[in-house]
């Protein structure tokens, strides 16, 4: 009967974002579904990425990374966040946050364990702890603030309570943890003996004069957490694959086995490119990338809230959640679909950032577009809607 597929295929799926952007396809509408941030990619890092292909640097690197880049990496964290961390034995360079968080994981949690994820989360989060055979325990954050209280993490703890996710700033709903918030996370991680992962691939993508703190800066979190981050979103380069992870020495070691095993090592010019924009580009370019993001977030939602569709208005990050009630149909999934069919504005379905059939008619939009798209959305979400 040809060839059966593993027990494991029920432990995968295809996700809800790649669901829309094939039915934007279809459509041919304006996808918004996708986290793709249309930002220029900085000119040193793709300079220095083809000279380095030019210059004969096409083989592999070492498995945890290019040695220069660990380096500018461990800089970047000395600069930003007062951060020390030993380039040689601490950080490790993978195929973007996702096979850092992947191969940190695998050396870390065995199957059984269970782990915190705040709601509405990345669903990349929550799959790919099912897709080891661990288990997701949900703390659903409490609107208009995404708020949470100590309670909340008790009410999900068991035996089997291993560790904790922190997405700061937060997809889907650009949630800034706070000072207080991580310091309660970091008593509660230190008195259950919880590992903390903290994926910070948003870190320059924060508004309103609010600052990114690195979990890993709280005394209680400083030994239990794994960071997690990467190049994709503030270089706008999704499709080079570079993430990296900094972790205690031992997690490193096992992490850097399992990212040659998968993955071999990242590809070797463009470790080059990221290498080049950490170490050259000035602290403006990333305070540019913040304001121009905040000052597009305020007009996004501006129009948004204009055509009815009421957002929650997002301090970090570069995606609204936004009530579609008004559109039409029954289930968020169809109003989306809806919507999409109207206006040609593809955006994904807020169910798929919560782990049971939710009550939700929230919808997630990008909002890291170039101005001559966002326009072109705003015009439709006019004719749409008044
Ligand atoms: N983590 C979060 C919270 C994300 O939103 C995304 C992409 O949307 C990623 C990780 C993926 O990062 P990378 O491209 O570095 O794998």
């Amino acid at each position: 009967m040809g060839i059966t597929l593993s027990a494991k295929k029920g432990l995968i799926k295809q996700s809800e974002i790649r669901n829309m952007t094939r039915e934007c396809l279809k459509a041919e509408g304006i996808n918004l579904a996708q986290g793709i941030c249309d930002l220029e990619i900085p000119a040193s890092v793709m300079q220095a990425a083809k000279d380095a292909i030019d210059s004969g640097y096409n083989i592999y690197t070492a498995s945890e990374g290019l040695s220069r880049l660990r380096r500018a990496i461990a800089e970047k964290h000395k600069r930003f966040y007062g951060q020390e961390f030993d380039h040689k034995s601490e950080i490790m360079v993978s195929m973007g946050a996702t096979g850092a968080f992947y191969t940190t994981a695998l050396s870390t949690l065995n199957p059984g364990d269970e782990v915190i994820v705040f709601e509405p989360y990345y669903s990349y989060h929550a799959a790919t702890l099912e897709s080891i055979g661990c288990v997701p325990r949900f703390v659903r954050l409490k609107e208009p603030e995404w708020t949470f209280d100590k309670r909340d993490l008790e009410s999900v703890l068991t035996k089997n309570t291993r560790g904790i996710i922190i997405n700061t700033p937060a997809n889907p709903c650009g949630k800034v943890f706070s000072q207080t918030e991580l310091e309660l996370i970091g008593d509660f991680a230190q008195s259950n003996g919880l590992l903390v992962f903290s994926d910070e691939i948003y870190e320059h993508f924060v508004y309103d004069g609010l600052t990114h703190i690195p979990p890993a800066t709280i005394p209680t979190l400083k030994d239990r957490t794994i960071t997690i981050s990467g190049f994709s979103k503030i270089f706008s380069i999704t499709g080079w694959r570079l993430g990296y992870a900094i972790a205690p020495a031992h997690v490193i070691e096992t992490a850097t086995h399992f990212n040659d095993l998968i993955y071999v090592c990242p590809p070797t010019p463009l470790q080059f490119g990221a290498a080049k924009g950490l170490i050259e580009l000035p602290d403006s370019y990333y305070e540019n990338v913040a304001s121009e993001h905040q000052a597009k977030r305020d007009r996004f939602c501006a129009e948004l809230a204009k055509a009815g569709l009421t957002p929650h208005i997002p301090h970090g990050a570069y995606y609204v959640l936004a009530d579609v009630s008004m559109t039409e149909g029954n289930t968020v999934k169809e109003k989306v679909m809806a919507l999409l069919h109207e206006t040609g504005i593809a955006s994904v379905p807020g169910n798929a950032f919560y782990h049971e059939e939710s009550d939700t008619f929230l919808a997630r939009f990008c909002f890291a577009k170039k101005e001559e798209i966002l326009e072109k959305v705003y015009q439709r979400l006019v004719s749409k809607h008044s």
